[in-house]
């Protein structure tokens, strides 16, 4: 297990994905939380067999996967059963991240997600690494990734943390306005420091 895990956040379309691929291209191992609240939904696992329990089995695709459009519904629309799943999952989703932690065999280790100072997941970070971009250009890199409208990817952006909420729990801060190349310039800087901390 690394003794040093940096937490990477940023609001939705900031560069996350362009931050840790990077370093993941210098051996550094990254624990995404996106992914871990999908491996804790996948056939077989016990999350799955509760929602359908709870939901019927409607809520499983043909593949018998879990329909997400579905119960993305079910939990705009009732905020019963958003509490009742996110008290299924998040403790799931917890003990998912801790065990790829403690799986990670490279000098440091990232954990990313999109919630971490909105949750307690920046509770299992020893650093905070925030992505940060000007709104426009984080509206303009998503509406051209996703296809989604202005409003879309406003109201997305509302239910996360602020730009200046993120800027003050970052104990570093990586400057995705530019291109990528000056991105991984910095990180290349950003990687060394890592390096030095970790072998402390
Ligand atoms: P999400 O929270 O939605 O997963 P993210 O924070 O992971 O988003 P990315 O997917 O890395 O963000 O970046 C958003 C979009 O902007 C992508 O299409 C990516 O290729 C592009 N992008 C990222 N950084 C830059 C950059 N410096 N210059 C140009 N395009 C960029």
């Amino acid at each position: 297990m690394s003794k040093l895990v940096i937490g990477v956040t940023g609001g939705i379309g900031s560069g996350k994905t362009a931050v840790t691929d990077y370093f993941s291209s210098l051996g550094i191992t990254v624990v995404d939380a996106d992914q871990a609240a999908r491996i804790v939904v996948e056939p077989g696992r016990p999350a799955l067999q509760k929602i359908a329990q709870r939901h019927g089995q409607d809520i499983l695709t043909d593949e018998g996967t879990l329909n997400r459009s579905k119960l993305r519904d079910i939990i705009f629309n009732d905020d019963n059963e958003r509490v009742w799943l996110e008290q299924l999952l998040h403790p799931l989703i917890r003990n998912q991240i801790i065990q790829e932690l403690a799986e990670s065999e490279s000098p440091y280790t990232l954990m990313v997600s999109p919630l971490l100072v909105e949750t307690d997941q920046h509770l299992l970070t020893h650093r905070i690494l925030v992505v940060d971009v000007p709104e426009e250009i984080q509206l303009a890199r998503t509406i051209s990734r996703d296809g989604m409208s202005r409003a879309q990817a406003r109201t997305i952006m509302a239910k996360q943390a602020s730009r200046q909420q993120r800027l003050e729990r970052a104990d570093d801060i990586v400057d995705n306005s530019g291109s990528l190349e000056q991105l991984f310039q910095q990180l290349d800087k950003i990687h060394q420091t890592y390096l030095d901390l970790a072998s402390l």
